[in-house]
């Protein structure tokens, strides 16, 4: 479904957020104080605007408040991406998402009513080093400090199995959630469907589950 999205602030975080919605089909206004910023994304938002994001109204006058999301990606000005948080929590946008700079910077935003905060250098970090760490690993999301959620490559030793015979419920605690073969996903796959070399197994547990089932099954 097409979302009305705001992007504020459009270095290399929000410039690649905003043309991957917008080539998603959303539609977006993209501001920025700088004016390049602002024309080098006029092919790539349904409106592009000039715009200080500090200023109330500014930011009233721009029919902010009637997005359904925003993304407040203003970089290291500390200040105004705060400052711009909570005018747009204020303005009663439902969903806030804010890039921060590091975790003392996440905390204010927390209070000042962000829905949620990115670090996407330390988050992008993290995903690295897992694939490091594995290469059978392609995929990692965190769901809890405990929890995630992984996506493995079935080595040939999975092969020609069925859940059952791989047994990653009851040794492994974990619940297969999808297998991807190609471009064919199944989700909530039968404990019945086997298993080829090469797909792909998307998988939740608890990481210590998760990391034993890397290193016995594959
Ligand atoms: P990145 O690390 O993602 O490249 P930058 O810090 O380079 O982030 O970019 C932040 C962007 O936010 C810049 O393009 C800057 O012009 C813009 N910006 C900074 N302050 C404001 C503001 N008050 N209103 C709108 N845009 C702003």
């Amino acid at each position: 479904m097409k979302k009305q999205i705001v992007v504020i602030g459009l270095g290399r975080f929000g410039s690649s957020v905003c043309r991957e919605l917008y080539s998603l089909g959303h539609e977006i206004m993209a501001i920025d104080t700088d004016p390049e910023k602002v024309d080098a994304l006029r092919d790539h938002a349904a409106f592009t605007v000039i715009a200080d994001a500090t200023d109330e109204n500014q930011l009233k006058s721009l029919g902010v408040r009637n997005f359904e999301h925003a993304i407040v990606a203003i970089g290291d000005n500390l200040q105004a991406s705060v400052l711009c948080t909570l005018m747009l929590k204020e303005l009663g946008l439902p969903k806030v998402w804010v890039k921060a700079r590091d975790l003392q910077h996440e905390k204010i935003l927390n209070k000042v009513g962000a829905d949620r905060v990115i670090q996407p250098e330390k988050e992008m970090g993290i995903r690295i080093a897992h694939h490091v760490d594995s290469d059978k690993i392609i995929d990692y999301i965190d769901l809890s400090h405990d929890y995630s959620i992984i996506e493995l490559v079935a080595s040939g030793k999975m092969a020609n199995k069925n859940l059952v015979d791989l047994n990653i419920r009851v040794e492994f605690n974990c619940i297969v959630l999808a297998i991807k073969r190609l471009e064919d996903v199944n989700i909530a796959p039968a404990v019945d469907d086997v298993v080829e070399q090469g797909d792909v197994l998307i998988v939740m547990g608890h990481k210590d589950d998760l990391k034993r089932l890397e290193e016995k099954a594959l």
